[in-house]
């Protein structure tokens, strides 16, 4: 009578049981780690294409858990943001991401002139939080930052539905002196009317697109024409997700400005980074 052995069906209802189980554990969880501070922000560095030079950081958002070990922004960010409290972890990764920028440039400067960056991920809703404006002049003021030195990454959600509203909170953005970037551009809705459109400093080239610069034409073209696109329209580019020193003599072949990937560096803790590049480094 049974088209699945028992077996099976066991093994697969136990699954989804403990799938679920899983996800319960985190959703409730969430607002005890962020009250517990097992929160914390991931530092990856950005270089320069041609001088390998280190100009800047992407802070990303860890989730250090007691029992599950370390949480994908993957898998808790979505949750975050269903939960309402993607604004609470946005803020504490930003303050987080200005206290490191802060320390980290008092041992740059001893030995470089240039100004490190930090690049910071917004969510939707932290984009179009009232307190957003009041908070960035706080941090930057209270971290001692040039604000310039700040960089917020909008995805192309975010501009998607652009009413009157998006690119007035843009342009009051940039009148604080912070620099905008645009995110994984190439997938999803990405149009180039969106570089024309909005005041963006930088655009991020997707890292999906990495593995396919060697091998496939079409793609190739893409991101060869963003580049090029980008630039004419005097838009810094950042290349994403470089892991192949073939994949960086293509993206330098093409001038792109600066590299962000596993090839140079993986995101490190703030203390892994201050040893690489701090006090001792
Ligand atoms: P993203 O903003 O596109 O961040 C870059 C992601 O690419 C990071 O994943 C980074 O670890 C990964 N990556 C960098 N270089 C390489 C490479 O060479 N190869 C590969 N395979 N991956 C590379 P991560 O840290 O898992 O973050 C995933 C996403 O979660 C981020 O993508 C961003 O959309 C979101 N996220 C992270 N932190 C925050 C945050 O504080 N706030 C918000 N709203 N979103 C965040
Ligand atoms: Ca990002
Ligand atoms: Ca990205
Ligand atoms: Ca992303």
């Amino acid at each position: 009578q049974q088209l699945v052995p028992k077996h099976n069906v066991t093994i697969v209802d136990e699954e989804i049981v403990q799938a679920a189980n899983e996800t319960l554990t985190i959703n409730r969880n969430l607002i005890t780690a962020l009250k517990n501070e097992e929160f914390t922000a991931f530092f990856q560095p950005i270089v320069n294409a041609t001088s390998n030079q280190v100009i800047g950081f992407e802070a990303l958002a860890r989730w250090h858990h007691p029992d599950l070990g370390m949480i994908s922004p993957g898998v808790f960010i979505p949750l975050a943001e269903k939960h309402k409290l993607i604004i609470e972890l946005d803020e504490l990764v930003l303050e987080k991401a200005c206290a490191f920028l802060q320390t980290i440039q008092r041992y740059w400067s001893k030995k470089s002139q240039h100004r490190l960056t930090i690049h910071v991920n917004l969510s939707s809703p932290h984009f179009g939080a009232s307190a957003l404006i009041n908070n960035l002049q706080r941090l930057i003021k209270l971290y001692q930052l040039s604000p310039g030195q700040l960089v917020l990454e909008v995805t192309e959600s975010i501009l998607l539905g652009a009413d009157q509203e998006t690119i007035e909170r843009m342009h009051a953005l940039k009148a604080l002196g912070v620099q905008l970037a645009l995110d994984d551009f190439g997938t999803g809705y990405s149009s180039f009317s969106s570089l024309c459109n909005f005041p963006l400093d930088i655009v991020k080239l997707d890292k999906s697109y990495m593995s396919e610069i060697e091998t496939n034409e079409k793609a190739k073209t893409l991101v060869r024409s963003i580049i090029n696109m980008a630039q004419e329209l005097g838009m810094t580019t950042v290349a994403e997700g470089v892991e192949t020193a073939s994949q960086l003599r293509i993206l330098n072949v093409w001038r792109v400005d600066e590299i962000q990937g596993f090839y140079h560096f993986k995101p490190m803790s703030a203390e892994q980074a201050l040893n690489t590049f701090g006090e001792n480094g």
